[in-house]
């Protein structure tokens, strides 16, 4: 560290957002362009280089957070940009997506407000590529051995660029007509320009990863098949089985899932449609689901011009300090938190449903019934205050307009009725996920799984730490029994825990 008296001298400051008003008024990240770089150095240097940096273990990929935070206190940003990619295939996604379960364990935060790691990251991945550091990095020979990975969400890119990197010829099958998994239709533009998948892709295509889209296989290419013709694959495709709100009234026209919502509002974005069939635009919005998911139909909704939104969060209000008993440092806290989103809707006062300091949630909340008009459209969300076991609380029943309800309640597991798992005979966990071994294998020989679809419902940065890990595994198995690929997590590491 540049100054070792950084932390004492200098307070945390976060990269600025744009005002509410005009972020609203575009599809663009929130933030403030150019705005980062010139706070990252000195944010940088608050960093304690501590003996034991915890920020290590919380990061699911072991990202060396005191080395590139070092090295940029003192403007080396070559050197950061090497040591980031050592560890992170995509540190531009990461940086901008990332929940930072560093920061809960950054040592600082014991008592003072955390380094601000996750914007130091997305300052050095996107200065990396504004200097020309991050360029492709072909293999020097080929193995002759060839990998198919199947979907191209975080795990299956990382696994891919691993892959090729080291030698395989690898091709990813997606059946999507674009790349990029959740990250290209489930996450909205306001948290992540494409621009910056695109660009990653491109690095991918030019150290030569093969790319199908608008394949589903299983379906349009049989799994056996395709097992039969590559010396490995890799099963990367998502937990996409949305979970349903099983209430009267969900047949009514108007209400959707949210990955049936997001997908056309990410599609205008693209330029693909004028306008999304599903659009909010002056329609009283409720979003069933108190999650990140419901936090992106949220900030959604609100730029699509809705009336009114209310995000129903079956949980209590969380408190805005840790538990101390029940959450200690360095795990990852359940907080209060106001994601750009929230901070959005509150500003507007899209949420008239919504208590008077909050932001368009209600917590402790929990849908009834639906009910809809004489024609079958939705009308209103019939709700009901829970306690604790989420059992109703007597006279606290209440009736919120409602247009268009939007059901973001998670996801159960990989997709069943393409006849991938079918085709293979692969067997799954009793709660759905594709069920693996130590090493990343499924029970079919040659077969790998890896992200959502064996971990179940999680985030980026596991996904792309689960596909530099299987592609270890991957390696392994076409090499001698060797591989020099890392190897962040196994497959039942899982966040810190008390
Ligand atoms: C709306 C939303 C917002 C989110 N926001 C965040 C966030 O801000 N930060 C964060 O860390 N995490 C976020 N997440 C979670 C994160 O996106 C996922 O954990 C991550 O994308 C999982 O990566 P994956 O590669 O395992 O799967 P996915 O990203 O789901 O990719 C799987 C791919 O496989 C393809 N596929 C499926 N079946 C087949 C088949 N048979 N043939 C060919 N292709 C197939 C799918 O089309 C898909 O493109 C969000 C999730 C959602 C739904
Ligand atoms: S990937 Fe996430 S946990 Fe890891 S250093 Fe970046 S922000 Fe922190």
């Amino acid at each position: 560290m540049a100054d070792p008296k950084g932390f004492l001298t200098t307070p945390r400051r976060d990269r600025p957002r744009r005002p509410v008003e005009e972020r609203v008024r575009d599809w663009d990240e929130v933030y403030v362009p150019g705005a980062l770089l010139p706070l990252v150095s000195e944010q940088a240097d608050r960093c304690m280089d501590c003996g034991v940096p915890f920020c290590h273990e919380a990061c699911p990929l072991g990202n060396l957070i005191p080395d590139w935070n070092d090295l940029v206190s003192r403007e080396d940003w070559r050197a950061a940009a090497e040591r980031l990619h050592a560890t992170n295939n995509f540190p531009e996604f990461t940086g901008r997506l990332c929940p930072a379960p560093c920061e809960a364990g950054c040592v600082l935060a014991i008592n003072q407000p955390a380094v601000t790691i996750k914007d130091v990251e997305c300052a050095i991945a996107d200065r990396a590529w504004a200097e020309g550091f991050a360029v492709p990095v072909p293999p020097d020979r080929l193995s002759g051995r060839t990998v198919a990975v199947v979907g191209s969400g975080p795990a299956g890119l990382a696994a891919a660029q691993q892959l090729t990197r080291a030698g395989h010829t690898v091709t990813v099958y997606e059946r999507d007509d674009r790349l990029g998994g959740l990250m290209r239709y489930g996450i909205p533009e306001f948290k992540m320009e494409k621009r910056h998948l695109e660009r990653r892709i491109e690095q991918m295509r030019a150290e030569g990863t093969l790319f199908r889209t608008s394949t589903t296989v299983g379906r349009d290419v049989g799994a056996a098949e395709l097992r039969a013709r590559h010396d490995a694959v890799v099963i990367a495709t998502g937990a996409t089985v949305w979970r349903e709100l099983a209430v009267p009234g969900r047949e009514l026209t108007g209400v959707h899932q949210a990955m049936e919502y997001l997908p056309l509002a990410n599609r205008v974005c693209a330029g693909d449609l004028v306008t999304s069939p599903l659009s909010a635009a002056g329609r009283d919005v409720v979003i069933v689901g108190g999650g990140d998911t419901g936090a992106d139909c949220l900030g959604t909704a609100v730029r699509e011009g809705a009336a009114s939104v209310t995000q129903l969060d079956i949980y209590e209000r969380p408190g805005t300090v840790r538990d101390e008993e029940t959450e200690p440092w360095p795990t990852y806290p359940k907080l209060y938190r106001l994601f750009p989103a929230h901070e959005e809707a509150r500003a507007l006062r899209t949420a008239p449903a919504a208590a008077e300091d909050s932001d368009a949630r209600l917590f402790a909340a929990s849908a009834l019934r639906l009910t809809g008009d004489a024609a079958g459209r939705v009308r209103a969300v019939h709700l009901v205050e829970v306690d604790a076991e989420r059992r109703p609380v007597p006279g606290t029943e209440r009736v919120l307009p409602a247009g268009l309800v939007l059901l973001a309640l998670g996801f159960l597991g990989p997709d069943r009725a393409d006849g991938l798992v079918s085709g293979l005979g692969l067997e799954l966990e009793p709660r759905g996920t594709i069920a693996r071994d130590a090493g990343f294998a499924t029970n079919v020989p040659g077969v790998f799984a890896a992200g959502d679809a064996a971990r179940g419902q999680s985030l980026i940065v596991w996904a792309i730490a689960e596909g530099r890990a299987v592609a270890a595994a991957v390696d392994r198995r076409l090499t001698d029994g060797t591989t020099r690929l890392p190897a962040p997590i196994g497959p039942y590491d899982r966040p810190m825990r008390a």
